[in-house]
């Protein structure tokens, strides 16, 4: 064979390695993920680390690179995912039903929304100073509240459950609209008498403020819960366990949102596929985490959405068997 034909094979030879090992068909800018999460103290901050950390392990296979944004959370997460600002973000299963048909707040309908799966569920969470005497959502009435601030999936549901007790922020003496990581130190200077939290078990904010003053996790339930629930399916049931925040010793009932990842269906299916494979592929591993996620199951990781999976996580599931 003449030298050059040898040089040329040898050459093709080299660029087609990382086509047949690899396949990696995503456009150069998608090496980088950005995942959007909430605030610090929250649980999406955290889960979207281990999300990023499994990815990354796996480096040397795909390319990629996750990194995770602190974020006001659910709502600015689906905006900035249509708006091709985030790589992928964590969103409330019922703010990802009203970013989807644009409604509650949403002007437009997304139907570019993909989910890639569903995580834990999520309980609406209502905290108070032990003074100011609230041991129910009614006891809200003439109090200082945070509602939650814009942005949040938090403060979404909090003024839909608001409508079914007729109460709009006038109701209360005074409704402010920090951060999450703002609000278990305002409660205990006493800035305000409660805050509402919908997030997963146990977090940093809550933790704060049961060991930083005395408070409690106050129970949301009643006839006007139950009407709520009738109307709005995708809010499950959900139960604080007693112990787990110093000052709550009893189970307390609420209900809540599933916490969900999503991405544009712009998004190449290897990226969206290597995605979720990192993380089923460690599963037992992502689990330990977070103690959020200690009792994930996969197969609930396909329930509670309403926007379509990506069809790169499709492709997964149907290679793992958890989808036909
Ligand atoms: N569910 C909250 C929201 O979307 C965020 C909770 C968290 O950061 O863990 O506003």
């Amino acid at each position: 064979m003449n030298i050059f034909k040898k040089v040329a094979i040898v050459v093709t030879g080299l660029l087609m390695l990382p086509i047949a090992f690899n396949a990696p068909s995503y456009a150069a800018d998608e090496d980088f993920i950005t995942i959007g999460t909430g605030g610090i103290t929250g649980v999406y901050y955290p889960v979207g680390g281990a999300i990023c950390r499994l990815v990354n392990k796996n480096r040397k296979e795909h390319g990629l690179r996750c990194t995770v944004e602190s974020t006001g959370a659910s709502v600015f997460n689906a905006n900035a995912i249509g708006a091709g600002d985030l790589t992928m973000g964590i969103v409330q299963s019922d703010t990802q039903y009203y970013a989807y048909e644009g409604k509650e707040g949403f002007a437009k309908a997304n139907k570019d929304l993909r989910v890639l799966f569903s995580l834990y569920a999520e309980a609406f969470t209502l905290v108070a100073r032990d003074d100011a005497k609230i041991n129910s959502f009614k006891d809200l009435v003439g109090k200082r509240v945070n509602i939650g601030d814009p942005g949040s999936g938090n403060r979404s549901t909090m003024l839909l459950l608001m409508n079914e007790y007729k109460f709009t922020p006038k109701t209360f003496s005074l409704a402010t609209d920090l951060k999450p990581a703002e609000m278990a130190g305002a409660l205990c200077d006493n800035k305000i008498d409660a805050y509402v939290y919908v997030v997963g078990h146990p977090n940093g904010s809550i933790k704060e403020a049961a060991t930083t003053c005395n408070s409690h996790v106050v129970p949301v339930e009643g006839a006007e819960v139950d009407t709520f629930l009738k109307k709005y399916a995708f809010y499950p049931k959900a139960t604080i366990p007693a112990g787990m925040y110093k000052g709550t010793d009893k189970n307390v009932n609420t209900f809540g949102p599933r916490a969900t990842i999503m991405a544009s269906s712009k998004l190449s299916d290897t990226v969206a596929y290597e995605t979720v494979k990192a993380v089923f592929e460690n599963f037992d591993e992502f689990k330990k985490l977070h103690p959020a996620l200690e009792t994930l199951t996969k197969e609930e990781m396909l329930t509670g959405n309403t926007a379509p999976f990506h069809p790169g996580a499709i492709k997964y599931f149907k290679e793992a068997g958890l989808m036909k």
